[in-house]
């Protein structure tokens, strides 16, 4: 079977979903690889680099939608993509089955079979797979970097013969994975860095990261992360207060803020409001990964930096991975490469798409003619 990549539509996207490497490991699972012409290009990889890998560059996107058996992409396809999709073709993509009923429908009614990266199943074995992890991952230092480069001072303190540099100090609201790439990059620049998450159980590995975990001065039991799949679920309105009375305290002490709070299925709790980014010193910086969901912070404005009234730099973008296409391609390609190796079993070439995986199974939203979304939930833990 051929498997190939077409180069992405969406309007300043950079990554791609082959690299070269990937497409060598692909060949020893017995596929032919192919990809559209200048697919690399914006991450770094050359249409010459993928030949020197034996991959077959074709000159447009409808020749390699044709040509192939399986379409691995990065975003969710266009209309125009899904409508090249034909009956037993697989596409696997990210594609938040949840929020694009009709993309889905309509990838259904071209008898395609679709793997949703967003949809790989969060557990121990599927962890090679997870690209929503390998990005968030990528967003967490990207938004520590995109923060220094507004930062006009250090992270680190210093003594230096023309004066003292006292270190930044860094908060971090939110502590997934995101957060957690944000801690450690932080810290390793040498700022002090706190944290603070709604799920407790979270403590131990922020100050196992150097940074230390904001507790709240609040009776009522503490969200049990453990319950809702380690995701979070909405404050109560008086847990909501006590932290923003935290946060209201911190505010004029911290230089940088981080914020990456999400919960499933909603819009981002706004967390860092207006009048915080009033007390916090000019020069400051606050970088809100929630962006996409609307926004921890109030001032928010998505894909956008703004300055506020104060001098304080607000940045919303929401294409963080993207920044750094070289490296997100090279993780997000062997996610899909590991995705391939479960799909193909005897490694000869020949997808198994076997529904009673787990992790296939969570991943696939339609197949055979059927939308196969939403999964249930996952036996194995
Ligand atoms: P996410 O992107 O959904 O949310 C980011 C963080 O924001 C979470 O830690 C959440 O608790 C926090 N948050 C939500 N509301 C908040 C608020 N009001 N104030 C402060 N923080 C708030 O999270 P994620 O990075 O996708 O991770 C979700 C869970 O999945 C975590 O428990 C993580 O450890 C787990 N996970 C497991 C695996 C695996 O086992 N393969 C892989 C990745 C993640």
């Amino acid at each position: 079977m051929k498997i190939g990549t077409p180069k992405e539509v969406f309007e300043g996207e950079r990554r791609v979903a082959m690299t070269p490497d990937s497409a060598l490991q692909l060949q020893k699972l017995g596929y032919e690889c192919a990809i559209e012409t200048g697919a690399g290009e914006a991450a770094g990889f050359s249409d010459e680099a993928y030949k020197a890998a034996g991959v077959e560059v074709l000159p447009t996107a409808a020749q390699l939608f044709k040509a192939v058996d399986i379409v691995a992409k990065v975003r969710e396809p266009n209309e125009t993509e899904a409508k090249r999709l034909t009956k037993g073709q697989t596409l696997i993509s990210f594609f938040w089955p949840a929020q694009n009923k009709e993309l889905m429908e309509l990838c259904q009614s071209k008898g395609a079979s679709v793997i949703a990266m967003d949809m790989v199943p969060r557990i121990s074995r599927a962890q090679k797979m997870d690209a929503l992890s390998s990005m968030a991952n990528i967003a967490g230092y990207r938004a520590v970097i995109e923060a220094g480069n507004n930062f006009g001072r250090f992270f680190t303190g210093q003594v230096t013969a023309a004066g003292k540099v006292p270190p930044a100090k860094v908060l971090i609201v939110g502590a997934g994975v995101a957060g957690l790439a944000a801690i450690g990059t932080a810290t390793s620049l040498g700022a002090i860095t706190l944290a603070f998450d709604v799920r407790p159980e979270v403590a131990e590995q922020i100050e196992s990261m150097g940074a230390e975990f904001v507790y709240l001065d609040f009776e009522e039991k503490a969200q049990d992360g453990a319950a809702t799949g380690g995701y979070a679920a909405p404050s109560s309105p008086e847990f909501r207060e006590a932290q923003l009375k935290k946060f209201r305290e911190l505010a004029p002490e911290v230089d940088i803020v981080i914020t990456t709070a999400l919960i499933p299925g909603r819009d981002a709790p706004v967390l860092w409001t207006k009048d915080m980014v009033e007390m916090m010193k000019p020069g400051s910086v606050v970088v809100d990964l929630a962006a996409e969901k609307g926004g921890n912070c109030e001032i928010t404005e998505k894909d956008q930096r703004v300055v506020s009234d104060n001098g304080v730099v607000v940045i919303g973008y929401t294409d963080f991975p993207s920044r750094m296409a070289a490296q997100a391609s090279t993780l997000y390609s062997t996610n899909i490469r590991h995705m391939m190796t479960d799909l193909t079993p005897e490694k000869n070439g020949q997808t198994n798409h076997n529904m009673e995986d787990d992790v296939i199974r969570g991943a696939t939203i339609t197949h055979e003619g059927e939308i196969t979304f939403p999964p249930p939930p996952p036996k194995v833990k």
